[in-house]
C-alpha cells in the first residue's frame, strides 16, 4: 500500500495535482486506488468543488471524506482540507464504501444492513467508519456492530469541527453525498490485506474509586451520591467556571467496560451542579478520575511503538481526540505522534470520539489516539526493528510517582474500608443476637414485638413462648452441656420454616430455656397450628443422654388496645396454664 497527499488550495491547483497523480500512476501502471478526505471545513460548497473535480480526473475511483477539528499527514498537522489517496499493490484486495443516513434509518437499521451486507462479503477483514456527532450517544450503535463476524477488526472516528464542544458534522461520499446525519463505512479485505487497530491513551488513573449512582445519557448527576461537580470541587479545586472544559481535560474520568478501560472527559457544569460528559457513562459504573501528565503519555506511547513497528504497517490511519490536540497545545498538537513518525505513513485527523473493536466488544472512546495499522502482502521475515536506541535511562516521571502512590494510599483505604463495613455489620449482628442459639436476643425480640404492636392495625399477630419441660434436671443429672445440647436443638427448630410453615416470623432466646416467637398476619388459630407442629417436632428429637425431651407452649393473639406488658401478661399465663396442667402442650389464650 502506498499513499499521496495533497493539500486542497483552490479547484484549479487540486486539478492540476490530481492529474500529476493520475499521471504518475498511468506510468507506474497503478488503477487500484481510492480517496479519503479530511476537512476541518464543514461548508458543502468547497466540498462539492473538491469531489466534482475527483470524479472528473478519477472517474472510477471511490472516496469517503468527513469533517474534522484538524488533520494529519505523516504524524504532523496537515492542510486545513486534506485528500489522501490510498494506492493498493495487490490485485485482490478489495474496499466498498456505505454510507447511512441517520434521518431515514435509526441506528438499529443501520448497523442491521452493516452486519447483513458484511456476511454476503466474506472477503471483509476491516470496517472504517466515519459518523457525524450523535444526538444523544453512540451506544446503540456500539452494540448493534457487535455482530459483525468477529474477526473483523472495527475502528475510527466521529466527525468533528474546529470546535470541539460543537456538534456541528459532516461526512460525504460518492454514492451518499454531502450529509449532516450519516454514517460512512470503508470495508477492507483481501487474502493479502491485513489490518491491526490498536489503541492509546497515557492517561492513568488517579486515587479512589467512584460509583456513578446517577446518570442518564451524557449526563453525569451523582457520584456516591453527591453532585458531581462536588467531585472536582472538593478533589482538583476545578471551579465550576467558563474554563471547566480546559481544566478537567486533564482529569477525566477513567472506567472499565466490556473489558476495556474508557475516558469521558466533562464537558461543561451545570447549574445543578451535574456534569455533561464528551459521551454516556452508564449508571453503576466504577470511575475513577485519571490524569494526563506530558511526560507520562509520551513514555506510554514509546511504550506502544514497538508493537506497531512489529506489524511491519505499510501505512497509519490515526483517529485522535480532539481534546489530545487542545492538551497538547503548550507545545504542537502532533508533539506526542512523534515517537511514531518513522514507522510509517500516516494520515488521519483530530475526532470528536473515536471508536475502536477490542474483545469483540465495539467501544466508543475519548481522549484516545485509535491507530490503524495497515498492511499488503506478509511481513518481512528478515525485518529487524529499527528501534531508536535512546541512550539516555527512561525515566518514571515524577508526577507518576505521585500519581502511585496517591493511588497505592487509596486502595488501602478502600480495603481498610471494607473491613471496617464488615466488622460493623458483624458488630451489630451480635449486638442483636444470642451467643449460644443465634437467636435474636431477649432485647430485640421484646423490640420487635413492641415494633408490631405499633403496625397493629396494619397487620395483625399474635406471638408463641415456650419453656422447656423438666430442663433442670438434664443440667443436673447429665451436665451443663448435654442441657446446652437441647437448648440448641429447639432453636433449631425455631429457625426451621419448614416446621413453622409461616410466611414470616421472628424468634428469639426470652432467658434460660425459654422463647418467644413473633408470627405477623397470623391469627391465633394459624398461631396455635404453629405451636403445636413445635411442639410435635422438638418431642420427637432424641438426644444423645437425655434421649426426649418435652416443650410447653403458649399462644396469644395481640389486640387493638394491647400494651406490651398486657400482652406479655396473657401469653406467660397460657404458658403457665400449660406447665400446670400436665407440660409437653399448647394453651391458647
Ligand atoms: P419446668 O418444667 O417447670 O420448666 O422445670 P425446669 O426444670 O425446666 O425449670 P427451671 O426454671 O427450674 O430450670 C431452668 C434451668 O435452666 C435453671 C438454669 O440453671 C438452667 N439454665 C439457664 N440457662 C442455661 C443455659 O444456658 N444452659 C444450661 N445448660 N442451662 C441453663
Ligand atoms: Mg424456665
Ligand atoms: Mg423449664
Amino acid at each position: 500500500m502506498k499513499q499521496f497527499q495533497i493539500a486542497y488550495i483552490d479547484k484549479d491547483t487540486f486539478q492540476e495535482e490530481l492529474i500529476a497523480l493520475k499521471k504518475q500512476c498511468e506510468k507506474e501502471q497503478k488503477d487500484h486506488l481510492f480517496f479519503q478526505v479530511y476537512s476541518s471545513i464543514l461548508e458543502e460548497e468547497p466540498i462539492a468543488a473538491l469531489c466534482k473535480v475527483l470524479e472528473e480526473v478519477f472517474p472510477d475511483a471511490l472516496y469517503m471524506g468527513c469533517s474534522t477539528s484538524g488533520n494529519i499527514v505523516d504524524c504532523q498537522v496537515a492542510a486545513d482540507i486534506t485528500v489522501v489517496c490510498t494506492i493498493f499493490e495487490k490485485e485482490d484486495t478489495q474496499i466498498k464504501i456505505l454510507q447511512y443516513d441517520a434521518n431515514v434509518l435509526s441506528m438499529e437499521e443501520i448497523t442491521r444492513e452493516v452486519v447483513e451486507k458484511t456476511k454476503q462479503e466474506p472477503w471483509v477483514k476491516a470496517v472504517e467508519l466515519f459518523c457525524t456527532v450523535p444526538e444523544n450517544s453512540t451506544m446503540q450503535f456500539c452494540v448493534g456492530l457487535k455482530d459483525l463476524r468477529p474477526e473483523i477488526q472495527i475502528f475510527g472516528g466521529i466527525s468533528c469541527s474546529r470546535d470541539i464542544t460543537s456538534s456541528d458534522s459532516m461526512v460525504f461520499s460518492k454514492d451518499g453525498g454531502y450529509a449532516t446525519r450519516a454514517v460512512v463505512l470503508i470495508l477492507y479485505g483481501g487474502t493479502h490485506f491485513y489490518v491491526e487497530a490498536f489503541k492509546m491513551t497515557g492517561w492513568k488513573p488517579l486515587g479512589r474509586k467512584f460509583h456513578v449512582t446517577k446518570s442518564e445519557g451524557r449526563i453525569l448527576r451523582e457520584l456516591d451520591g453527591i453532585p458531581a461537580y462536588e467531585v472536582y470541587r472538593k478533589y482538583l479545586k476545578i471551579r465550576n467556571d467558563d474554563n471547566f472544559f480546559y481544566h478537567t481535560l486533564e482529569f477525566p474520568m477513567f472506567y472499565e467496560h466490556n473489558g476495556t478501560t474508557i475516558l469521558r472527559v466533562p464537558v461543561a457544569s451545570n447549574p445543578d451542579n451535574s456534569i455533561t460528559m464528551s459521551s454516556d457513562i452508564e449508571e453503576n459504573s466504577i470511575v475513577r478520575i485519571s490524569y494526563g501528565d506530558p511526560a507520562t503519555i509520551i513514555e506510554s506511547i514509546k511504550a506502544e511503538r514497538e508493537r506497531l513497528q512489529d506489524f511491519q504497517p505499510d501505512l497509519l490511519h490515526i483517529f485522535s481526540c480532539a481534546a489530545r490536540r487542545t492538551f497538547w497545545t503548550s507545545e504542537d498538537p502532533t508533539y506526542e505522534l512523534y515517537p511514531l513518525k518513522e514507522i510509517a505513513p500516516s494520515s488521519g485527523f483530530f475526532s470528536h470520539g473515536e471508536f475502536l473493536r477490542t474483545k469483540g466488544n465495539l467501544n466508543q472512546h475519548n481522549v484516545t489516539l485509535v491507530i490503524a495499522a495497515m498492511r499488503e502482502g506478509d511481513k518481512d521475515a528478515g525485518y529487524r526493528r529499527n528501534s531508536v536506541q535512546e541512550r539516555r535511562l527512561s525515566k518514571v516521571p515524577l508526577v507518576s510517582r505521585f500519581a502511585n502512590f496517591i493511588s497505592a494510599t487509596s486502595l488501602e483505604l478502600e480495603e481498610m474500608n471494607q473491613q471496617l463495613a464488615e466488622m460493623n455489620e458483624q458488630l451489630k449482628r451480635t449486638s442483636i443476637t444470642d451467643g449460644l442459639t443465634g437467636l435474636y436476643n431477649r432485647k430485640e425480640i421484646q423490640s420487635r414485638i413492641r415494633e408490631a404492636l405499633n403496625r397493629i392495625q396494619e397487620e395483625p399477630f399474635a406471638i408463641v413462648m415456650m419453656d422447656i419441660d423438666n430442663f433442670k434436671q438434664v443440667n443436673d443429672t447429665y451436665g451443663h452441656q448435654e442441657g446446652d445440647n437441647v437448648i440448641i436443638a429447639l432453636a433449631k427448630i425455631l429457625q426451621n420454616s419448614d416446621v413453622l410453615k409461616a410466611s414470616s416470623f421472628s424468634a428469639g432466646r426470652w432467658g434460660g430455656e425459654e422463647f418467644m416467637l413473633l408470627l405477623p398476619d397470623c391469627d391465633i388459630h394459624q398461631a396455635g397450628e404453629v405451636a403445636e407442629r413445635i411442639r410435635e417436632c422438638f418431642a420427637n428429637t432424641t438426644f444423645q443422654q437425655a434421649h426426649t425431651m418435652t416443650v410447653s407452649l403458649g399462644v396469644s393473639q395481640a389486640g387493638g388496645d394491647d400494651t406490651l406488658d398486657a400482652l406479655l401478661v396473657r401469653v406467660d399465663e397460657a404458658l403457665y396454664h400449660a406447665k400446670q396442667t400436665g407440660k409437653n402442650k399448647v394453651v391458647v389464650s
